[in-house]
């Protein structure tokens, strides 16, 4: 296969990569939207359960308050009782008992303050577990319908993807494999730009000035060159600079070789494939 065939295919290639970790992305991020409703659902049930808690806790208190009033209410009759009979007293039974009497009174009359109090928060918080329930129920049904509209989008997206594999099928017949593997690599790290011209010497992917033997090689466009930068994949372009063929050809100048120790990513040294001491 000619290079400029394989150029135009992995230019064509790199389209449909980017457009597939694109989609690839977009399939990965779609379900992220329901996490939010997923907190607002933990909240709300969290609320629930303390709600049904503290009901509790006042139902008992309910339960005591009434025992304790219905004690009170008896001692108070019965000292009642007492002083009405036609038993005879002496001044200090008479004082015990009346005195029992009026502590009774006072007693029953508090507690059926505070029960009456108990009880309205009983039927508030009643009420307030009833509404929370409401919530709960709703916010589950607003999730149901949005994991099926999301179910949906990722089904839809999963299609485009399977049509833009059949594609890159497609286009990379007849490709070295283990140059489309290198490519889809590179395009991966590099943001959708896997294959680039280099331009006066200077990589457009980098912006690094080459080695000119490398300028030199890429020209001749015999075999894939990859930038020792960058990693990308070159293909000479005509400059718009007025370089002459000797700057071009210059291979005295061949730049520092000392700079390929800046390769950031260790797998670019397995990808740089040029024999540097040509
Ligand atoms: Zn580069």
């Amino acid at each position: 296969m000619a290079m400029s065939e394989i150029f135009d295919k992995l230019r064509g290639l790199q389209d449909i990569l980017s457009e597939r970790i694109k989609v690839e992305k977009e399939i990965e991020d779609i379900p992220r939207v329901l996490d939010n409703l997923e907190d607002v659902l933990a909240r709300l049930k969290k609320g629930f359960i303390e709600k049904n808690q503290e009901c509790e806790k006042v139902r008992a208190s309910v339960g005591d308050l009434r025992n304790q009033l219905f004690e009170a209410e008896s001692s108070r009759e019965k000292a009642e009782r007492s002083l009405g009979s036609s038993e005879s007293f002496n001044m200090r039974e008479y004082e015990i008992l009346d005195r029992e009497r009026r502590e009774s009174a006072d007693k029953e009359l508090r507690f059926r303050k505070e029960l009456q109090k108990e009880e309205r928060r009983l039927l508030d918080l009643i009420e307030e577990i009833k509404h929370s329930t409401d919530l709960v129920e709703q916010q589950k049904q607003d999730i149901s319908v949005r994991r099926q509209s999301i179910d949906e989008a990722v089904s839809t997206k999963q299609e485009q993807l399977v049509q833009l594999e059949e594609r890159e099928q497609e286009i990379s017949t007849g490709l070295d494999n283990d140059l489309l593997f290198k490519f889809d690599r590179i395009i991966r790290h590099k943001m959708g730009k896997g294959i680039v011209s280099i331009k006066g010497g200077v990589c457009t992917g980098c912006h690094m000035i080459l080695p000119a033997q490398f300028a030199n090689q890429v020209r001749k466009g015999e075999e894939i060159v990859f930038c020792p930068y960058c990693s990308r994949i070159l293909y000479y372009e005509e400059s718009d600079q007025n370089l002459t063929e000797v700057d071009y050809f210059d291979t005295e100048d061949a730049g520092s070789l000392a700079d390929l120790d800046d390769l950031d990513d260790d797998e670019e040294d397995e990808i740089v494939n040029i024999d540097y001491e040509e």
